[in-house]
């Protein structure tokens, strides 16, 4: 955390207390990084509709926290079981569902989990609130050139979500520096013009600048290609749409039911949490996602060890 000078500490002299408590429980269930998001930021940059008070209108503070993401093991897997591996963010949810509780329960504060899902009235691209940008501004991710995901210098790729509770606790600040890009990276693209993330996504649907202090200057993503490949949301439609225009029963037969397309429908039926997932190749040859110092279960043993 990178906590910053409280503004209503004179009227709630407990805040600082009441965050230590927050965030030990947090970390308790399983989170590996706690922060509090200035609410004034988010306003600035979420459009109306999308912002804290939309969903809780005596919001005061915006928790966010992250839960590690794959085993060390995972990142290894080859590339069709990859898709499958995209499903710890329910344990993040988690931990922000118990959190309300025991803010409700604890401090007599309302609180909310914050639903991670798409706004209804927006489609399925609208979130109804931006969990990437609570976890930016509260300090416990910066923005990478692989699509924006946010990557954490100690802890890699992480899994966010967030809770929103009328009890006033100190925001932090976004991180100092960006992780993203790391040397190794500037340097490939000096020479080549791309990232490895750039390089081994399978759609080329990434590409970035950085500038002679070896720092982000624009990160472009094209996420409809992204979506494409990865997100089952908007290859479901697209493969109904070529059954309705099957000239035949055969053609539309082999439409709905191809091996690539009965894929689809068993991870429906079997509820796959991997059924929204990334495709990963942008985090797999990533070197923060895959070797900062508490990246995976691994190092992050090796690292208590190392301490004790
Ligand atoms: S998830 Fe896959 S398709 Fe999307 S940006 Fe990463 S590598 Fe490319
Ligand atoms: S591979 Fe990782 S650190 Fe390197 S540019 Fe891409 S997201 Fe950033």
């Amino acid at each position: 955390m990178n906590e910053r000078a409280p503004r209503e500490a004179a009227s709630d002299p407990d805040a600082a207390e009441l965050k230590t408590q927050i965030v030990e429980y947090c970390k308790r269930k399983g989170a590996l990084a706690v922060g509090v998001a200035d609410l004034d930021a988010i306003d600035l940059v979420a459009p109306p509709g999308h912002r804290p008070r939309d969903i809780l209108p005596g919001v005061r503070s915006v928790i966010s926290l992250g839960v590690g993401g794959q085993t060390q093991g995972a990142w290894t897997v080859p590339t069709k079981a990859f898709a499958y591996f995209g499903s710890t963010e329910g344990r993040a949810y988690t931990i922000a569902y118990g959190c309300s509780f025991f803010i409700e329960n604890r401090f007599r504060a309302r609180s909310v989990y914050c639903p991670p899902d798409m706004d209804p009235e927006g489609g399925a691209r609208i979130p109804l609130q931006s969990l990437k940008l609570h976890a930016e501004l509260a300090g416990i991710g910066a923005r990478s050139l692989a699509g924006d995901i946010l990557l954490h210098p100690e802890f890699g790729y992480m899994y966010y979500a967030s809770v929103f509770t009328e009890l006033w606790l100190p925001p932090d600040r976004p991180l100092d520096s960006n992780p993203c890009p790391a040397p190794s990276c500037v340097e490939m693209h000096r020479k080549t013009g791309q990232t490895p993330c750039m390089k081994f996504c399978p759609v080329q649907c990434l590409s970035g600048d950085i500038n002679e202090r070896g720092e982000q200057v624009e990160m472009r993503y094209d996420m409809a290609k992204c979506a494409e490949l990865t997100q089952q949301y908007e290859a479901v439609p697209a493969m109904l749409a070529d059954a309705f225009a099957a000239p035949d029963g055969p053609a539309r037969e082999r439409a709905l039911s191809d091996p690539d397309n009965a894929l689809l429908w068993y991870k429906m039926s079997v509820g796959s949490g991997g059924l929204l997932a990334q495709c990963f190749e942008c985090m797999r040859v990533c070197p923060i996602a895959t070797r900062a110092p508490l990246a995976d279960p691994i190092r992050r043993a090796t690292a208590a060890d190392k301490k004790a």
